[in-house]
This record gives structure tokens, sequence and C-alpha cells, in this order.
């Protein structure tokens, strides 16, 4: 793979990075981004304590698929056993996303699945958006746990911490994650709207006729 094409994903993600930013999906130096090295097993990663907002292309880390530095200055996302494991676990994904969207986030501290309410929703989510319990950050308790239920999502809830998407492209999986922030507003305003919580995932399916 060319360095044109390292320099190209890099860009890329410092793009993505500053957008999810401005939309306030990530603050101060939370979340990260990754995305594969294509006819590689490496990625590269957004490094540990950085601000979306100022990142630079330079400053990325390439990590092999064990979560392990390969090259860069700045030291791997605290989050990258998580990434790793995804993208051993899902040969189709070429970027993951962690962010902590605030309604989202919300929705996992309240234990509570996101649901993909609107038909748009559901045609890329059919399967919700489920809470994957507690586990510390960086652990690999955490990436056993998102292995999980990354198989058949593509998105989770990280319970009292965030939410992780994953797309076929950087932008992707950017989009699915603003998708899961606005879901998750959308849920709780038909929560205040209804006063109740009893939608289900077996009702949406059989609306929506899959
Ligand atoms: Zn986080």
């Amino acid at each position: 793979m060319s360095t044109n094409s390292i320099k190209d994903i890099s860009q890329r993600i410092v793009k993505a990075g500053r957008a999810l930013h401005h939309q306030g999906l990530v603050r101060g130096t939370s979340g990260n981004i990754s995305a594969r090295i294509p006819g590689t097993d490496t990625f590269l990663i957004t490094p540990s304590g950085a601000s979306m907002e100022n990142l630079r292309p330079e400053e990325l880390v390439l990590a092999d698929l064990l979560g392990n530095k390969i090259r860069g200055e700045t030291s791997v996302s605290l989050e990258t056993p998580m990434h790793a494991v995804i993208y051993r676990a899902r040969k189709d994904v070429q970027a993951v996303v962690h962010t902590h969207a605030p309604t989202a986030t919300a929705f996992g501290i309240a234990k509570k699945e996101i649901l993909p309410l609107q038909i748009e929703l559901f045609m890329l989510l059919p399967n919700g958006v489920p809470v994957v319990p507690f586990k510390t950050p960086g652990s690999k308790a955490l990436a056993d746990a998102v292995q999980k239920k990354i198989a058949n999502h593509d998105a989770l809830i990280l319970e009292n911490h965030g939410i992780v998407t994953v797309g076929s492209t950087i932008e992707a999986a950017c989009s699915l994650n603003e998708m899961v922030e606005e879901g998750a507003k959308i849920q709780f305003l038909v929560m205040m709207l209804t006063g109740q919580d009893t939608i289900n995932l077996a009702e949406l399916k059989k609306k929506f006729k899959t």
C-alpha cells in the first residue's frame, strides 16, 4: 500500500474528527477514530489524549490487528484493543468511530437500547443498538464484550461510557455515529410524548416487514 493511501486516510480521519467535534459528539480529548489500511493487517488510529478539534495527520499512529503500535511519534489511543478486536472480528469493517455522543451515552447509563424507530435508521441498524455491559475503558474485558456483540450490530452503546459505530468507510462510520445520536434524541422525545416505553424491536420488525 502506497504512502499516498496512508496520507489520504490520515487526512480523512483528521477531517472526520473535526466534524465530530463541531457536531458535539466529541469534546475535550474524548473519542477516537481508526481506519484499516487496505491490503494490510494494520490500521491507523488517533493518538491517546488528543483533541479531535486540533488533530494533525502526522499525529496518527499505525497499529497491527493485535493493537500493538507499529509506527508513530505518539501513543496509540487507550481504546486501541477495542478497535483491533473489531477489525479481527469483522473483515468487512474499514473504519471504527468511538464517541461520547451525549444522548446515546445517556441511554447506556439508563441501560436502554436505542431502537431503529425511523425507517432510515431501521434500514441501517435492523437489530437496533444494544448496550454492552460496563467494563473499564481500554481493558481486554471491554474488547471481549464488544467482540461478542459486533458480529450482529454496526453500532453499540458502551454502558456508562459512549458509543461505537463501524462502516465500510470513515465517512460511513461517522455518519452512523451521528444517526445513532439523532435516533437516541428521537426515542427520548417519543418516550416523553407517550409517557411510556412500550415500543420494542419485534413490533418494529413487523411494521417494517422484514
Ligand atoms: Zn471513550
